[in-house]
C-alpha cells in the first residue's frame, strides 16, 4: 500500500493538492476536515459535537476523531493506500493511526510537509472566507487560534515523524500544478 500523509497549517493548500495527488496515484483521500462538515451538513451527533470546537478554531477530541478516522478506512478495505490531508494533528492521532495500520499489516509510505509562512496562510484563509463560507475562515482570530493550536499541537508532529526519516518537504507557495509536481516527485523518491 502506498499511505501518505500531506502535513501542514491550515490554508497550505493540503485539500487542493490531497484530491490531485489521489487521483494520479489512485489513493483514497481522507480529509477529517470534510468529514468533519459533511457531518455538520448532516446534522449528526457527530456534527453537532464537531462544530462546537471547529468554530472555536479548536481540535475536536482526538477520541472522536480517531474513531472517525478508524471507521473511514474500515470502509475502504479494498484501497490501494489513502492519503491522510488534516489527520493526524496531534501525537496521540499519530500513535493510534500507526498501531492500526501495523494492525492491517502496512505502514505510513511518507509524510509530505507543505510549508508555507504565517502572514501568507492568514491571507489565504481570509481569501478563501469570501468564496468558501466555512465559519472557522470567517473571523481572523479564530484563524490566529488556528494557526496557534497547528504550532502547539501539530507542529511537533514534524519531528515525530522525521525521526524515521519519512517527511518530505515541499514548497507550498507556488502556481498549483508545480506545487502539484514537486508532491509527486517526492512521493516517488518514497516509493523508489
Ligand atoms: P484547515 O486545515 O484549513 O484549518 P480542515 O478542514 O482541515 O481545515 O479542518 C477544519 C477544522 O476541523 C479544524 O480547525 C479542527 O477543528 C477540525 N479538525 C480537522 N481535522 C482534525 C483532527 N485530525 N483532529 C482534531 N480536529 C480536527
Amino acid at each position: 500500500m502506498l499511505n501518505l500523509i500531506l502535513f501542514g497549517p491550515p490554508g497550505a493548500g493540503k485539500g487542493t493538492q490531497s484530491v490531485k495527488v489521489a487521483e494520479h496515484f489512485g489513493l483514497v483521500h481522507l480529509s477529517t476536515g470534510d468529514i468533519f462538515r459533511a457531518n455538520i451538513k448532516g446534522g449528526t451527533e457527530l456534527g453537532v459535537l464537531a462544530k462546537s470546537y471547529i468554530d472555536k478554531g479548536q481540535l475536536v477530541p482526538d477520541e472522536v476523531t480517531i474513531g472517525m478516522l478508524r471507521g473511514e478506512v474500515e470502509k475502504n478495505s479494498g484501497a490501494k493506500g489513502f492519503i491522510f490531508d488534516g489527520f493526524p494533528r496531534t501525537i496521540p492521532q499519530a500513535e493510534a493511526l500507526n498501531a492500526f495500520l501495523s494492525e492491517k499489516g502496512t505502514s505510513i509510505s511518507s509524510v509530505i510537509s507543505l510549508e508555507v509562512e504565517e502572514e501568507e496562510l492568514v491571507k489565504r484563509l481570509k481569501m478563501r472566507a469570501e468564496v468558501s463560507g466555512r465559519s472557522d475562515d470567517a473571523d481572523e482570530s479564530v484563524i490566529r487560534n488556528r494557526i496557534e493550536v497547528y504550532k502547539n499541537e501539530t507542529f511537533p508532529l514534524k519531528d515525530f515523524y522525521a525521526a524515521s526519516g519519512k517527511v518530505k518537504i515541499v514548497n507550498g507557495i507556488g502556481e498549483i500544478e508545480q506545487i502539484f509536481s514537486d508532491i509527486c516527485a517526492r512521493v516517488e523518491e518514497a516509493k523508489a
